[in-house]
């Protein structure tokens, strides 16, 4: 008979069930052969100053293309500045672009690049940005 993978497996787990001790014994010796899956620190911290610096390079093209200055009060400080949503839908369309709410991140600098930078961004500064995203008007403007 041809096995089942599916009946193998179930078979396979309730035997795990039923020998949790010698499950554990197996699993111990199959760890100690098996090289650490983790990250050295210093492998860690050359990824994420790697994916940093891709973010980085990505979110600055996309202030460059949005004009590189805060469209209320021209700040042109790069660490200054932030991309806005003119209609104050972030949210939603970062989720359905990269499937989270948060903040924008390397997927959605992407998206906007390989989308010749749709207009439904601009450019603030931080001020001016939190006076926008707080239902306000800009002090600048007022
Ligand atoms: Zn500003
Ligand atoms: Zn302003």
């Amino acid at each position: 008979m041809k096995d089942n993978p599916i009946r193998n497996r179930a078979r396979a787990l309730a035997w795990n069930r039923a020998h949790p001790e010698r499950r554990a014994e197996i699993q111990a010796k199959y760890d100690a052969k098996r090289p650490p899956r983790v990250r050295t620190p210093e492998q860690a911290a050359r990824n994420n100053a790697a994916a940093l610096s891709r973010y980085h390079e990505l979110r600055h093209a996309a202030i460059l293309a949005y004009g590189g200055r805060c469209a209320c009060c021209s700040e042109v400080e790069y660490d200054f500045l932030q991309l806005d949503h003119v209609n104050n839908d972030g949210g939603q369309h970062r989720e359905e672009i990269t499937g989270c709410r948060g903040t924008s991140g390397t997927k959605y600098m992407q998206w906007l690049r390989d989308n010749g930078y749709p207009p439904i961004l601009q450019v603030l500064c931080a001020n001016c940005h939190l006076a926008k995203s707080s239902g306000r008007t800009c002090p600048h403007k007022r």
